[in-house]
């Protein structure tokens, strides 16, 4: 007998937390796009005609130079400054710990309010260097592979907390720039990747808003083309991130079959693999990108046959794809086994065969949980145990 895990919400019943904070305490500019920013100085007596000036000296102190002190922001005068101060602040999640795996990835465990912890990665590469951020504490999805979808609670992060996690990466990798000094044309953090706790397109406008801060040719200035977003196939948002952020897109695919996606991805019982392939067929020409990455997390015996293969180049036929292969990255419990690499590269072969990049996904940070999959908040961890786990993958008596 199985257990089947209760079917995948299309709702979101998560905590959202208002951006105004109660009488009296000061508004957070960080994660305000530039529109909201105006609005907020014109409330505090800004003059309108003077709005969109402090609007860009402002963001620059804050994103170009990574400025927190209203008073160091020399080319307002001190009385706006002063204002600034009491009406406003600069804040950032606090850094719980932070650690540092043997082939130099860095996890950290931010704390947000109301107490609850997410993580941040960075992935220092040769030639780039990748921070993988997280949208929610947690997901309201079940995906039977993932550590994080085995975290009972959920919130969605403000726009404030998705761009902190940038700023706060920045400033551990001493990344601001020193006035006066030469431009650094070689970025640490030139990449980003949603791809850490949470389903992004479940927290749409919050992740638009902070790719608009993070996107911005003024500030932090990444452009689209090196933010990429990561969904397990949210098919209605898929049409509006391209209109509305424009990012690289990368779906969790993980099966060929809907009887097996159905399992892995069991959001695939709301929008089954043809629903959300006729959405992934607009994205290109929508949000006027090359490609889409196609993520396939490697399970053995599972969805790793020549088979899976060879229906997986069928079923994207005509979309212009990336085949990301993840070797499974396994967490205290999991209820499946990473395929083994002879498996994953006879895999891959066939998908290059039939004309496709194919990369294998390096772990990255498996000494310090930091692996794509394994994230989940220090204070939620272990609350499971193994045979509920496999109980909730419907892997229970099989
Ligand atoms: N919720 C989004 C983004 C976060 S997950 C999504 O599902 O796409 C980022 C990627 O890690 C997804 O492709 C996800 O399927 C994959 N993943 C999750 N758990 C994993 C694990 N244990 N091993 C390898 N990849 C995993
Ligand atoms: Fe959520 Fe993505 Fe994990 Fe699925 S794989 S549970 S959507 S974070």
């Amino acid at each position: 007998m199985t257990t089947a895990r209760p079917t995948a919400p299309v709702t979101q019943d998560v905590v959202t937390i208002p951006r105004k904070l109660p009488e009296g305490g000061r508004m957070n500019i960080v994660g305000l796009t530039r529109d909201q920013l105006r609005d907020a100085l014109i409330a505090a007596g800004t003059p309108e005609k003077q709005a969109k000036m402090r609007v860009g000296q402002i963001w620059q102190w804050i994103y170009h130079w990574g400025v927190r002190d209203f008073s160091a922001m020399t080319n307002l005068a001190k009385d706006y400054r002063a204002m600034l101060a009491e009406r406003f602040e600069i804040a950032l999640p606090e850094i719980v710990t932070q650690q540092v795996s043997a082939d130099g990835t860095r996890k950290y465990l931010l704390r947000i309010a109301g107490g609850h912890e997410v993580e941040t990665v960075y992935i220092p590469e040769e030639n780039r260097g990748t921070l993988c951020i997280s949208s929610q504490v947690g997901c309201t999805l079940t995906c039977s592979f993932c550590h994080t979808g085995t975290q009972k609670l959920v919130r969605n992060l403000t726009a404030a907390e998705i761009v902190g996690q940038v700023m706060l990466a920045r400033d551990d990798l001493g990344e601001w720039p020193e006035p006066g000094a030469p431009k650094n044309e070689t970025r640490l953090v030139s990449n980003i990747v949603l791809m850490g706790m949470g389903e992004p397109l479940y927290n749409f406008d919050n992740v638009r808003d902070a790719m608009k801060v993070v996107m911005d040719g003024e500030g932090l200035t990444l452009s689209r083309r090196r933010i990429t977003l990561s969904t397990s196939g949210v098919v209605p948002e898929i049409a509006k991130t391209a209109e509305e952020i424009g990012c690289l897109l990368a779906v969790s695919f993980h099966a060929t079959t809907d009887e097996v996606r159905d399992k892995l991805v069991p959001i695939n019982k709301r929008w089954n693999i043809e629903t959300l392939l006729s959405a992934l067929r607009d994205y290109p020409r929508l949000s006027n990108s090359e490609r889409i990455t196609f993520e396939y997390v490697m399970l053995k015996g599972v969805n790793d046959s020549d088979e899976d293969a060879k229906r997986l180049v069928k079923l994207i036929r005509g979309i212009p794809a990336k085949i990301n292969l993840i070797p499974f990255n396994e967490w205290p419990g999991s209820p499946y086994e990473r395929s083994d690499w002879e498996r994953i590269e006879a895999f891959a072969d066939i998908i290059y065969k039939a004309g496709y990049a194919s990369p294998i996904r390096t772990p990255r940070g498996e000494d310090i949980m930091a692996a794509c999959g394994q994230l989940k908040s220090a204070t939620e961890r272990a609350r499971k145990s193994r045979a509920e786990i496999a109980a909730e993958a419907g892997l229970s008596g099989s």
